[in-house]
């Protein structure tokens, strides 16, 4: 469909090329060095068979230490830009992961609260408390969801699509899903967002001056956009949030006249956090820390 196609820059050229970038790379290194700690791979999901999205009224049993101590890191890096962020180490971590998994501004918000933080740093640091054990279950489910999900929502985790990818020389229409990674097949004369195959109401709104490599489209019918990469194959999870910031332009450009996304997810998750009871080392350790 397109010779062009776009590669994901790296987080240091990114932020060299846009200083005001530098805060929420230093927080997306932080998710992937974080991502890498083995801790999460134990970290399986009871789900329910056929739930769509697959992780919609899972139980989550975890060891409260590894959340604690990514919550910590995750605020001290947020921390960095945002100071009065800090008094947030202080949130009970399992109901912080709850609530950022679910993207529940309202319960961000009472976290913040209650913490005696500001809201708005919050609700945009907390959310990427998930993604470590999002990716997790993204990479572990993916071949068990459907391949063709008409929505514009994440058939995983919930998520709206942070952008669709028109992969490969034929160009399949693919959306992403930037906390799981979740990967699904979509039309390409239908809007995701509403369903609408109006052609007359689905329209290029910008686009790159070179052709097809970026650009965002809009649906009339419900007003929301979404961007489209040119890409070779399916991008990592790290590489899409990469390649989202990157195209932070298209974004603003859709905002500027007048476009709109949902926010939240788009379908409800309520997952369940419960902590595992504590073994022996982990109780020593957490003794010896106060
Ligand atoms: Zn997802
Ligand atoms: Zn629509």
């Amino acid at each position: 469909m397109t010779a062009t196609t776009l590669t994901a820059p790296t987080a240091q050229a990114l932020a060299e090329d846009h200083p005001e970038f530098r805060g929420w790379l230093a927080l997306l290194t932080a998710v992937a060095d974080e991502s890498a700690v083995t801790g999460w791979d134990a970290v399986a999901p009871t789900v329910t068979a056929s739930a769509i999205p697959a992780l919609a009224g899972a139980t989550l049993t975890l060891d409260p230490d590894l959340v604690n101590a990514w919550l910590r890191r995750l605020i001290s890096v947020g921390a960095a830009a945002a100071p009065a962020l800090a008094g947030a180490e202080r949130l009970d971590a399992l109901a912080a992961l709850e609530a950022a998994m679910a993207l529940d501004t309202e319960r961000i918000d009472a976290l913040a609260d209650g913490a005696g933080v500001p809201r708005e740093p919050l609700r945009a640091v907390l959310p990427l408390l998930a993604y470590p054990w999002l990716e997790r279950c993204g990479a572990r489910l993916a071949g068990s969801v459907d391949r063709e999900h008409a929505h514009a929502w994440c058939p995983i985790c919930g998520a709206w699509a942070v952008l669709a990818e028109a992969r490969g020389l034929e160009g399949v229409r693919r959306l992403r899903c930037g906390r799981c990674g979740g990967d699904w097949r979509a039309e390409w004369l239908r809007c995701p967002f509403c369903g609408t195959d109006e052609h007359a109401r689905l329209r290029g709104l910008v686009g790159d001056a070179g052709g097809q490599s970026r650009r965002a489209d809009g649906c009339a019918a419900c007003g929301a956009w979404m961007k489209t990469i040119a890409t070779l194959g399916a991008s990592s999870v790290g590489e899409l949030r990469l390649l989202d910031l990157a195209t932070v332009e298209l974004d603003a450009a859709a905002l500027a006249r007048g476009w709109s996304r949902p926010s939240a997810l788009g379908a409800p998750l309520n997952i369940r956090v419960v902590g595992r009871s504590r073994t022996l080392g982990s109780r020593m350790r957490r003794w010896w820390a106060r």
